[in-house]
């Protein structure tokens, strides 16, 4: 989804967002006003739901170390899949099939 989050549509609507969120990151309340300092995550991945690509309500503005732990973003690729028999991987072509 790199196109997406190169876009300038996001870099707004991300920007956007960290001025609703007063700067202050979501989970821990740390108040980071800076350019860029603050990550925008999506609830829902973008791959999976891009109808909820620009949907603030699936925004959750995050500070670094939050995000890596809402979505980490180091460690193995997941395999297998859930109880419901869902691929772990939002990668999966399952998704691009329009499954959710
Ligand atoms: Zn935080």
């Amino acid at each position: 989804m790199t196109d997406f989050h190169s876009s300038y549509a996001w870099q707004k609507a991300r920007r956007v967002a960290r001025i609703a969120a007063r700067h202050t990151c979501e989970r821990c309340g740390r108040f980071l006003p800076g350019k860029g300092e603050l990550h925008v995550h999506h609830r829902k991945p973008v791959a999976r739901s891009i109808a909820l690509a620009f949907e603030p309500l699936n925004f959750s503005v995050l500070c670094p170390p939050c995000h890596n732990i809402v979505e980490p973003r180091t460690g193995t690729p997941k395999f297998g899949c859930d109880v419901d028999g869902k691929p772990l991987s939002e990668d999966h072509p399952w998704f691009l099939l329009g499954n959710d």
